[in-house]
């Protein structure tokens, strides 16, 4: 359903995302794994419409997107930094893209008790966004991202501030979720252990290239160079 082209970025002449080729079918789950500063956010960024290409092509179901804003590419993108907004409750934040669509008050009600009771946090609705850890405010960015149920969602370190029994649980239910959503997800995490239980296919980055590309089991027993094989820490 989503296919790069040679999608590039460069950033004061150096290449973010350099010729990047990279396709995710229907109901896939691609977890996106490489060291800070490989390109991962700014795929992200440049599929959800947030980052212009200097050149190359990103086509959702055989759709050209170029010239197609950020909110009419019917994806969903939770930021690495959450961005929640400071001045609406917890509640608010969730139904942000509800209320977009246009959601009756009381539909919206029910979604978001639904979702605050799936990341975790049931009876938050009407807290204020500054009253929270960390952690749960990336509970409700990624409870705000799944709302409006895009068929692509994507997903920057959604579990990163959270602690391993919380993320572990929350990947197991997500996993069922996107199953019976049919949510099509292109995520990045640092957390291999995450990638590897999340993913359909894991993606790996070095330099704003893709480093290899396959089922995490490939990408585990045959790592494509050094570099993959060093980063998955099979050096020691
Ligand atoms: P991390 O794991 O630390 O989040 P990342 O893989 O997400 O890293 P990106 O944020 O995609 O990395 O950044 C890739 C490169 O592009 C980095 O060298 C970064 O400094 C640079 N870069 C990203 N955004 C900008 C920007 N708006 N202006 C200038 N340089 C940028
Ligand atoms: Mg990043």
């Amino acid at each position: 359903m989503l296919r790069l082209e040679g999608a590039t970025v460069r950033f004061a002449g150096r290449a973010a995302l350099d010729g990047v080729g990279l396709e995710v079918a229907e109901h896939e789950i691609v977890c996106v794994l490489g060291p800070s500063g490989s390109g991962k956010s700014t795929l992200l960024r440049t599929v959800a419409g947030l980052q212009p290409l200097d050149s190359g092509r990103v086509f959702l179901d055989g759709r050209d997107l170029d010239g197609t804003p950020a909110h009419r590419r019917g994806v969903g993108l939770m930021f690495q930094d959450h961005q929640l907004f400071p001045q609406r409750d917890v509640g608010g934040n969730v139904a942000f893209g509800l209320r977009m669509r246009g959601a009756a008050r009381r539909e919206q009600e029910v979604k978001v008790r639904e979702l605050l009771d799936l990341v975790g946090l049931p009876g938050a609705a009407r807290r204020a966004v500054a009253s929270l850890s960390g952690g749960e405010q990336q509970r409700v960015a990624l409870a705000r991202a799944l709302a409006p149920r895009p068929r692509l969602l994507m997903l920057d370190e959604p579990l990163g501030q959270l602690d391993r029994s919380l993320r572990e649980r929350l990947v197991v239910e997500l996993r069922g979720l996107f199953g019976r959503l049919g949510t099509t997800v292109l995520a990045v995490t640092h957390d291999q252990g995450e990638a590897f239980a999340l993913a359909d296919r894991v993606v790996v980055m070095r330099d704003g290239r893709i480093a290899q590309s396959g089922s995490p089991l490939e990408v585990w027993q045959r790592p494509a160079d050094e570099f993959v094989a060093r980063f998955l820490g099979f050096d020691n």
